[in-house]
């Protein structure tokens, strides 16, 4: 028998007991001729007290030991542990395995790099930090499965070696043995599969699925990611953002015991104008204010002739006063984008500093600061040039401020739906337009009427659902008649060689009853990730690639050899 009792269980009321335990040695305080250790397993850690004449050889950090002993009471006890109030009194101890000396020390607060800690993953999980992310996620994609099942989702599973089509991101390929010449793709999602589900008559699905993208990997993405990804039956728009609303707030109320308010929808136009992306933070305030108009108006030079001039306002900004404080907060965008902007500080004697003198001056100053209605201490900063370039940048300035000035409460969570999304962008490397979100986005209805000769001008019925300035979920309602599905792929620069080779077997499949259907898929890592208020993603998946897509334990990439390469017809 390896434990009577596990390591986090016993109490004062054991006192008395004989119990056996396992556990691996957290930290040993020789005295002598008496020993104190800790041993440690999944549930805890419990205090074990023997003396020198129980050891046969000495005793090393991780080595995994069995003792028999029996409970007694502490003499001085820890009330940090929930076994503090009793220790064991062992009797005998068995050594069930050794350990090298440990690259890293198992503790909360970490002494390893984060390479030695890929490299020995297994040991970074019995740290709690690792070990308790992974409850969470257990916890929380349990929670995911019950809530949907009682509102009448089944979990389907679809196929992971599918096509690869040229939409969408890149795709990893997978090359066949038995098919010379021709490849698997690893899925990037089950769009196409879940919607020949509710073709198929299935009303609502869901999957926590893989999900494969050979993009560059980040601290917040993974080239092989989670999703939860849904899709219901005789849906609209509305019907899937009450519903998922609802949904999101079930897992916020229960796992963190936050009430979230109402999520705002915002129309796509509006977020950019607004805050310059389509993924604000509304954490904080800070709108965008365009100033195309006054610049007009009072005919400010050099100014004028710029497409866009929009401009901030941060209040109350009491901690800058000087050229070079304000600049420095501005060095890290500065590496990114040598934009065009400048700034202006209103000082509480009614002077200004400002950037940019070249083409600013004092009376051009007290013009925007009469128009942003600004008090002494306000700071002003305004962007300009090309539309997307100028909100871009002061999108980027909007950010670093507020993480400057702590201007964001990292304890609330302000989720907002992303709605009428257009339906295409146009891609002037390809020459060509490409979906926002993708080609089996339906068109709005009142949009309907430019699809053929304006596709610019046509709203999609997509939506996003961003949390903190970070897109969490996206999804959309289909296209459900062969006709529009036809028209869109036309639009995407596909010839009918590559409709018919890619995707007649969807098309087809939309002209046997298609019902309307729509859904959403959300990226429960990052999901997981926001709710915990971890930066970093690999915290909440046991086995991550690095930042540069490698699992650096089992050394994925790795070569093929000649043989392998060869049977592949790769040679
Ligand atoms: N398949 C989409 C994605 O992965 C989500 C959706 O439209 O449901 O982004």
């Amino acid at each position: 028998m390896y434990r009577t009792h596990n390591c986090g269980e016993l109490r004062k009321k054991d006192i008395g007991k004989k119990v056996i335990l396992s556990g691996w040695i957290q930290n040993i305080r020789n005295f002598g001729s008496l020993f104190f250790v800790d041993i440690r397993d999944y549930f805890g850690i419990t205090q074990i007290i023997f003396s020198k004449s129980l050891l046969t050889i000495s005793l090393e950090k991780e080595f995994l030991i069995r003792i028999n002993g029996e409970v007694i009471e502490r003499l001085s006890k820890n009330y940090n542990l929930n076994t503090g109030e009793i220790e064991i009194k062992v009797s005998k101890i068995d050594i069930l395995n050794y350990s090298l000396p440990l690259p890293f020390s198992i503790i909360d607060k970490t002494d390893g790099s984060e390479e030695s800690r890929m490299t020995h993953r297994y040991l970074d999980i019995r740290r709690n930090l690792i070990k308790n992310n992974l409850i969470m996620r257990h916890k929380i994609f349990l929670m995911i499965r019950n809530f949907l099942s009682m509102k009448g989702f089944i979990e389907v599973e679809t196929p992971v070696l599918i096509n690869h089509t040229s939409e969408g991101a890149r795709s990893f390929v997978v090359p066949s043995r038995n098919h010379v010449g021709k490849f698997y793709a690893l899925s990037q999602s089950p769009q196409l599969f879940k919607q020949l589900l509710m073709i198929g008559g299935i009303d609502k699905y869901f999957q926590i699925v893989k999900c494969f993208r050979d993009e560059d990997a980040r601290s917040d993405r993974q080239i092989e990611f989670t999703q939860l990804d849904c899709e219901m039956s005789f849906v609209n728009e509305n019907d899937v953002l009450i519903f998922f609303e609802y949904f999101i707030k079930h897992i916020f109320n229960n796992i963190k015991n936050i009430k979230l308010e109402p999520f705002p929808k915002i129309s796509y136009f509006d977020a950019i104008k607004m805050y310059g992306t389509d993924s604000p933070d509304i954490r904080f305030g800070m709108k965008f204010c365009e100033l195309n108009n006054l610049v007009h108006k009072k005919e400010i030079n050099y100014l004028i002739k710029q497409e866009l001039i929009v401009g901030i306002k941060i209040k109350k900004c009491k901690c800058f006063y000087t050229y070079d404080n304000i600049n420095s907060i501005l060095d890290n965008i500065k590496k990114l984008n040598n934009g065009n902007f400048f700034w202006i500080k209103y000082l509480p004697d009614k002077t200004f500093i400002y950037s940019n003198k070249s083409f600013i001056n004092k009376e051009i100053c007290s013009i925007f600061i009469e128009y942003f209605q600004s008090n002494p201490d306000d700071l002003l900063f305004i962007s300009y040039g090309k539309k997307k370039e100028a909100r871009n940048l002061l999108h980027k300035i909007r950010l670093e401020i507020a993480n400057c000035l702590h201007l964001i409460n990292k304890k609330i969570f302000k989720p907002l739906w992303i709605k009428d999304i257009p339906l295409f962008e146009w891609e002037e490397k390809n020459n060509r337009y490409k979906s926002m979100h993708h080609p089996f986005t339906s068109p709005k209805e009142e949009d309907l009427q430019y699809l053929e000769k304006n596709p610019e001008n046509v709203r999609s019925k997509s939506y996003d659902l961003v949390i903190n300035g970070t897109e969490i979920g996206s999804g959309s309602i289909r296209i459900y008649k062969k006709k529009i599905q036809n028209i869109i792929f036309k639009h995407l620069g596909l010839s009918k060689k590559e409709i018919e080779s890619n995707f007649s077997f969807f098309t087809k499949a939309l002209t046997y009853g298609a019902p309307p259907h729509g859904g959403i898929a959300f990226g429960l890592d990052r999901l997981i990730n926001l709710i915990e208020g971890d930066e970093d993603i690999k915290n909440f998946i046991a086995f991550p690639k690095n930042n540069d897509g490698k699992d650096i334990m089992i050394n994925a990439p790795s070569s093929l050899e000649i043989d392998k390469l060869k049977e592949l017809y790769l040679r």
